[in-house]
């Protein structure tokens, strides 16, 4: 008994439970917060009894462009709206009462995300997301979906509504930026261009790290403005580029400069900048954006090449120089020969000549074989020689040079076969010969050299050392390069064009040999070593020397100071023949002691001397007594308007260029000498 009451009372129960269920759907419906209702299997789709209302709450739904879907809690769709229906292709008479996931497949961009906005929606009653679906067209869509928890009247909970928005093309306009953007930060990378983005009104930079790699810094600097840009900027460049800022401010023009930054090492470097100005969409300056490229590499390859430019100047005004430097000794020694029949003269006249000659015909012939050797068309003829053959063979070539300038030879030789090389002979003398002259040249005269030679280590060891004026420890590394000289100035190239050493060195090296150079610094001498493999025994052949004569004696004194012995001699016996009394010297303190005692109306004097130069003897030479009335006239190889104005400094009367014009030399002649000499029948020319 007691048992069947029980089982009433729970049936009770339970249809109590039902009508309540019943009366709360039935309450929802009445609010018009329900659509549809799902009974089993079975989808029943409600209409609000407030007409109005319900028409006004389609009307919305169906404008709307976003697609609206409401599901049950189990995920049941129980509602769609008309754009749902258009982008899922899915009616929702077909729908409704299915389970969303036969809409589209949902994919998230992680498992984290969707537990985010999983927890969200719990948490908050809505939650925002992000992710890609697949509709069953194949379409991928990019969603932004807004999913909102939907309660009844007493808040109890009935399913999901989602507001899905379609940001495809966004989200494509989006990716194209970005890939934009990495594009252009590809190529500045790849440009190594920095870049900056300059606020207008806050005057703060946006700035890569690239931008401030400019400046030293190998992590970002926390802050870039015009001041802090500023204080980087070399303190000799800061305020024209401060003023180039204002100005490109002011015009609203672009802004391009370059100029040197100190880094935080205090090394310095180079910067190239660009800015232009940014309006926006307003008319007032909004940005400056811009560009910064570290310029010191190619800084340094200007500089290189402005260096290059400037050598090739220096060597063609040298080359100049030195091809014309012989032809005053030819020239005066060609009027010698018009103007005398005496024997001893003539000889001499012509040995200038030919002297004078061969020393351009060297120097036409070095430059051939240097251009020669680096294009590598020199040939070696290689044979069995002696060293020892060699040797005298560069004595005899470099003796007329070395007696000219007064040196002591010192020879300390093998005995014969004692060093035998397979060598060009050639070549191998003309090695030699070009230390012997060098040194004979770079040695004061009267000095001291020695040449030597012996075996060491299978190889003939020959040395060239002179008590000269020895090679500066920073140029030691340098003699053997092209057009390298130690000391450019004036007339001081003593007749060389800076390739002598580098041809050596292409030479002895073509022969498998080396060579090297040591000094124990200025005026402390120099010593050459060349080494060439030795084999096993033979011989060669020679050359000779001449000097010049002396003249007439007659009322106007003239001193001649010259250090090429040549154009001081030659000269003296031009000036001899037309009558005048003539002394000599060949270096700037013998000119002011000559000037002194020889007391000469008139002084030839050349710029470019040993010891002080011609300029500082002619400064010395006024202070003589009597030396205020003598005629100076300065012989230079440079005829530029500075050179003139600084001989007329130096307290010349006259600047004269080589080769000089007898003519002029002969015209500027003080008068009472000038009317007893016989005149030479060109008229006057030059200055
Ligand atoms: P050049 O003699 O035509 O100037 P070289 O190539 O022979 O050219 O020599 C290069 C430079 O090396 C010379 O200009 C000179 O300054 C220096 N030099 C060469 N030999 C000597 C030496 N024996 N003593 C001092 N300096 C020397």
């Amino acid at each position: 008994m007691s048992e069947e009451l029980d089982r009433l009372r729970a049936e009770n129960a339970a249809l109590h439970e039902r009508l309540r269920e019943a009366e709360d759907t039935l309450h929802a419906i009445r609010g018009g917060e329900v659509d549809a209702l799902i009974v089993g299997t079975q989808v029943y789709t409600l209409e609000s009894a407030d007409e109005s209302s319900n028409r006004l709450r389609k009307d919305v739904l169906a404008q709307m462009e976003d697609a609206v879907v409401a599901c049950d809690d189990a995920g049941h769709v129980i509602y769609l709206n008309p754009a749902a229906e258009a982008r899922y292709g899915a009616k929702s008479s077909a729908t409704l009462g299915r389970v969303w996931t036969e809409l589209f497949e949902e994919r998230w961009p992680s498992d984290e995300e969707r537990q985010r906005a999983a927890a969200e929606l719990a948490a908050q009653g809505v939650s925002r997301s992000h992710t890609l679906q697949l509709t069953r067209s194949g379409e991928r869509i990019h969603a932004e979906t807004t999913t909102s928890r939907l309660r009844d009247a007493e808040g109890a909970p009935l399913g999901t509504l989602s507001v899905i928005r379609d940001v495809t093309e966004r989200e494509r306009i989006e990716a194209a930026l970005r890939e934009s953007r990495a594009h252009l930060r590809f190529m500045l990378d790849s440009a190594g261009v920095g870049d900056w983005d300059l606020d207008l009104t806050t005057f703060v930079a946006r700035h890569s790290l690239r931008h401030d790699q400019c400046f030293g810094y190998s992590e970002p600097l926390p802050e870039w403005r015009p001041g802090i840009f500023l204080a980087h900027v070399h303190p000799e460049e800061r305020e024209a580029v401060k003023a180039s800022f204002k100005a490109a401010l002011e015009s609203g023009g672009d802004w391009h400069f370059e100029c040197r930054v100190v880094w935080p090492d205090r090394s310095v470097h180079w910067i190239e900048v660009h800015g232009a100005i940014y309006r926006g969409d307003g008319e007032t300056p909004a940005r400056m954006l811009g560009t910064i490229l570290d310029i010191t590499a190619r800084k340094s390859v200007e500089e290189a090449l402005r260096s290059a430019d400037r050598s090739k100047d220096e060597f063609l005004a040298t080359l100049a120089h030195e091809l014309r430097n012989p032809l005053a000794p030819i020239r005066n020694a060609l009027e010698i020969l018009r103007l005398t029949r005496e024997e001893e003269t003539l000889e001499s006249a012509r040995h200038i000549i030919e002297r004078q000659l061969r020393q351009m015909i060297h120097l036409v012939d070095d430059l051939l074989d240097i251009s020669r050797i680096t294009q590598g068309k020199i040939d070696l003829r290689p044979e069995r020689i002696d060293m020892l053959t060699v040797l005298q063979n560069a004595v005899e070539t470099s003796r007329p040079l070395i007696d000219a300038r007064r040196h002591e030879l010192t020879l300390k030789l093998p005995p014969a076969d004692a060093l035998t090389v397979r060598a060009d002979a050639t070549r191998l003398v003309q090695v030699i010969a070009n230390l012997l002259n060098n040194a004979a040249k770079y040695t004061p005269e009267g000095g001291r050299i020695v040449l030597g030679a012996w075996r060491e280590a299978g190889h003939a060891v020959v040395t060239v050392e002179d008590s000269g004026l020895g090679i500066p420890a920073p140029m030691l590394p340098r003699v053997f390069d092209m057009f390298a000289q130690v000391d450019r100035s004036l007339e001081r190239t003593q007749g060389g064009l800076g390739i002598g050493l580098a041809l050596v060195k292409k030479l002895v090296e073509m022969h498998g040999g080396s060579v090297r150079v040591e000094s124990e610094g200025e005026n402390r001498g120099s010593r050459f070593t060349v080494r060439v493999p030795t084999i096993s025994g033979v011989p060669s052949r020679a050359q000779q020397r001449q000097r010049p004569g002396e003249g007439v004696p007659n009322e106007a004194r003239v001193l001649i100071v010259d250090d090429n012995v040549d154009s001081a001699t030659s000269l003296a016996t031009m000036f001899e023949l037309l009558g005048c009394r003539t002394a000599v010297a060949h270096d700037g303190l013998a000119a002011v002691s000559e000037a002194e005692s020889f007391a000469p109306e008139m002084i030839v004097l050349d710029i470019g001397l040993p010891g002080i130069s011609g300029h500082e003897a002619a400064r010395r030479i006024r202070q003589l007594p009597g030396g205020r009335a003598m005629l100076l006239v300065a012989v230079s190889g440079w005829g530029q308007d500075a050179d003139r104005a600084r001989s007329l400094d130096a307290g010349f009367d006259h600047h004269l260029v080589k080769p000089v014009d007898i003519d002029v030399l002969q015209a500027m002649l003080p008068r009472r000498a000038a009317s007893n000499v016989h005149r030479l029948d060109r008229g006057v020319s030059g200055r």
